[in-house]
This record gives structure tokens, C-alpha cells and sequence, in this order.
């Protein structure tokens, strides 16, 4: 590091973001999928205890659930869950776009490091520190 001499003068200090690579992508999307399955498998168990007797209940549900948001799903989660799982899915639904990574806020790139720890952030940690304290424009 030499920078810090003023050889290479620095015009914008704040550091650019690389996009995630194959393998972060990757990485992300399964970390997404175990989230996800963590998520449904919650539901699964309460549609069993719900109705004891049929078969393959819990697979099935899951199944449908994949599908699209199912109303029975939404209520059986937790505010938190439901929350979490609608974050999961929009991850989902930004990698299908390639929007993924980017902050939907500003547009900037999410660094993979913050993605890596949490894969659904919608937000660069600048607009996500703005969202907490309120003050983030919409
Ligand atoms: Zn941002």
C-alpha cells in the first residue's frame, strides 16, 4: 500500500464494488436455496401437524409453495419468516433478471462480501444504514 504518499491520486475514496463472480453467484444462489428450503421446510411441518394423516403431505405442499406464494404459506410463517422468505424470493427473482448485486436504492454494487453474509440484502450498507434510521427516500 502506497498510497497513502498521494502517488495515486484517489478523485472518489469510496471503493468500487466488484460484481459477484460465477462462482460467488453460485455460492449465493445456494445459500438463497438452503435459506429457502429452511423457510418452507417451517410450513411443511406445520401443514403435517395440521393434518396428520395424509400422505406426502409435506413434500407436496412444498412443492406448490416453489411454485408461487400460496396464501395457506403466508400465514402459517412468522411475521419475520414471511418477511425473510419474500426477501429470498426477490433475491431469486433478481438473479433471474441479473439485476443481482445491485443496490435498490442507489444502483451501486453490492460488494460480495456484504452479499456473501447477506445473500438477500437489497441495499448497498449505505442505503441499508439510510433504511434503518428511516430517512431513505422512495
Ligand atoms: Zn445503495
Amino acid at each position: 500500500m502506497t498510497t497513502f504518499r498521494g502517488e495515486y491520486p484517489l478523485p472518489n475514496t469510496k471503493p468500487v464494488e466488484k460484481p459477484p463472480s460465477r462462482d460467488d453467484l453460485e455460492f449465493l444462489r445456494e445459500t438463497l436455496e438452503t435459506k429457502r428450503r429452511e423457510l418452507l421446510s417451517l410450513y411443511a411441518h406445520d401443514v403435517k401437524v395440521g393434518q396428520e394423516s395424509a400422505d406426502d403431505s409435506a413434500d407436496d405442499s412444498v412443492d406448490r409453495a416453489n411454485n408461487s406464494f400460496n396464501r395457506e404459506l403466508m400465514f402459517s410463517l412468522s411475521d419475520t419468516e414471511r418477511q425473510m422468505l419474500i426477501m429470498v424470493e426477490e433475491a431469486f427473482d433478481r438473479l433471474e433478471k441479473s439485476t443481482y448485486g445491485s443496490c435498490g436504492n442507489c444502483g451501486e454494487q453490492i460488494g460480495v462480501a456484504r452479499l456473501k453474509a447477506v445473500p438477500w440484502a437489497r441495499y448497498c450498507i449505505d442505503c441499508q444504514e439510510s433504511e434503518e434510521r428511516g430517512v431513505l427516500e422512495r
